[in-house]
């Protein structure tokens, strides 16, 4: 007879201190089994078969596991579905409760719901927490109980609800003696999923509080170091949000405001998830984009002739990251001065970042296209030689990913940035007109 265990299913949520749905598993009156599923349906559809997130997961994965052989326990990774998982878990232990954070993405909503089903067709609880944000879906709405869909006055509500309460860790080490005890079970390697090992040099998790105290006077200046790059590790959980949003509410409003955007566009995906294929706003769909493949091409290898977008291209492709004021650079060039279609653009970002995260990433790009929520109006356009004087006067940024930018063989601009403001003018104009 297997023996009865609670599990609890990892998933953006990698760590074992201050995790809502591990606190609770614990304190359940069955011993715990963390498990992970390398889900197939995901990691099928990634074209790098170095993909460094694969990397990443996994090795936050090993050095998990190690933590728990110090304890007695062990995760059991699946390698598969989430319902070939199911299968097997609930096979091999006698599964009393499922628990797991809440995931909001579409695709994770499906996948809930089809093993939420198969897990109650079994008499089997799937008890799921918020952990991954402050507030979620409902808990910042309009006095009429309607979602906000503009930044500023969600905000605004945001910081009067919040209070200690929310910022508030799981002592989950309290009840670390809970976890069922068995052997350390092997993770599957790269190999045997298909993938090989990425570049290792992860952003670290570790943050001087001295970067997030002057964030508000660095944040946009990409030739230094002026933003904490927890990018990858709020999209991971391997940094809680709570412990980091206690951290900006103490040190910089700025900063705590970042993370403020990160909730609204989680809250814009679960009320309208529709924005995944669509413009939010319905008349941006009828702009009649060029979508030039060869221009594409160059915009993706950082061959533009505009600088400050090809460093931006280069930094992505380098290195898995882009510094945000150039992500909103390089994503108004696509879809103003290419006029090609922001889904394109997005796309590529999701295949690049190492911090992608489907909320974050179409929220903003449909903000830079014009046809988000709170988006910048479409007629902003920005212009990249004037970007490049405000925020990287001494082009420290630029020479760094474009060392050529003297040379003869550096290529000249693609689009001349007066004509292309105007041409992107009149299309969006006439997009709009239509409806
Ligand atoms: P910091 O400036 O140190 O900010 C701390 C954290 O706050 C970030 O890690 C992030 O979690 C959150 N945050 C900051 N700015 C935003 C924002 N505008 N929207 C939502 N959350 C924010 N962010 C992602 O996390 N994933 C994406 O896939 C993503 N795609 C983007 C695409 C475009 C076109 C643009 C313009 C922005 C995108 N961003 C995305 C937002 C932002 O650029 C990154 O969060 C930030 O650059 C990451 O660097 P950092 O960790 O040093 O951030």
């Amino acid at each position: 007879m297997p023996a009865t265990v609670n599990l609890c299913w990892l998933r953006r949520d990698l760590r074992l201190l201050d995790h809502a749905a591990l606190y609770h598993a614990l304190k359940s009156e069955h011993p715990v089994v963390p498990v992970f599923v390398f889900d197939t349906v995901i990691l099928n559809d990634l074209q790098d078969k170095r993909d460094r997130r694969v990397t990443f997961i996994r090795d936050t994965l090993e050095a998990m596991q190690e933590q728990l052989a110090k304890l007695g326990g062990s995760l059991d990774v699946f390698y598969g579905t989430p319902s070939a998982a199911f299968e097997h878990y609930t096979t091999h232990y006698n599964v009393h409760t499922v628990y797991a954070n809440i995931d909001y993405e579409p695709y994770a909503r499906e996948r809930d719901a089809s093993v939420g089903k198969f897990l109650k067709d079994k008499g089997i609880d799937f008890k799921v927490f918020k952990d991954q944000v402050i507030f979620d879906t409902n808990e910042v709405l309009k006095d009429n109980g309607e979602p906000y869909t503009v930044y500023t006055p969600y905000s605004k509500k945001w910081r009067a609800k919040l209070n200690d309460f929310y910022l508030k860790p799981y002592p989950v080490e309290k009840y670390f003696r809970n976890f069922y005890k068995q052997k350390s079970k092997p993770i599957p390697s790269l190999r045997a999923m298909g993938f090989l090992a990425g570049e290792r040099d992860f952003p670290t998790v570790k943050v001087k509080d001295s970067l997030i105290e002057n964030y508000d006077k660095t944040r946009d200046l990409p030739g230094i170091h002026g933003t904490t790059h927890l990018g990858m590790h709020l999209r991971f959980g391997t940094i809680s949000v709570r412990e980091l949003a206690e951290r900006a509410n103490e040190l910089n409003q700025t900063f705590l405001g970042e993370l403020i955007w990160r909730d609204f566009f989680h809250m814009i995906l679960w009320h309208y998830p529709q924005v995944v294929e669509q413009s939010f706003r319905k008349e941006y769909d009828k702009i009649n984009w060029r979508n030039n493949e060869a221009e594409f091409k160059r915009w993706c290898e950082g061959e533009t002739g505009y600088p400050i977008v090809d460093a931006g291209m280069r930094e992505l492709n380098a290195t898995g990251f882009m510094h945000n004021r150039v992500r909103m650079i390089t994503a108004s060039f696509l879809t103003k001065h290419l006029l090609i279609d922001w889904r394109w653009g997005e796309a590529y970002f999701a295949e690049k970042l190492l911090d992608y995260d489907l909320a974050a990433n179409n929220g903003n790009w449909q903000w830079a296209a014009g046809c988000g929520c709170d988006a910048a109006p479409y007629f902003r356009v920005f212009n990249p030689s004037l970007q490049t004087e405000r925020f990287d006067p001494d082009l420290k940024y630029v020479r760094r990913w474009v060392p050529e930018l003297d040379e003869l063989t550096y290529p000249r601009p693609m689009v001349i940035h007066e004509e292309a403001r105007k041409r992107a003018l009149e299309v969006y104009k006439r997009a709009v007109a239509k409806s």
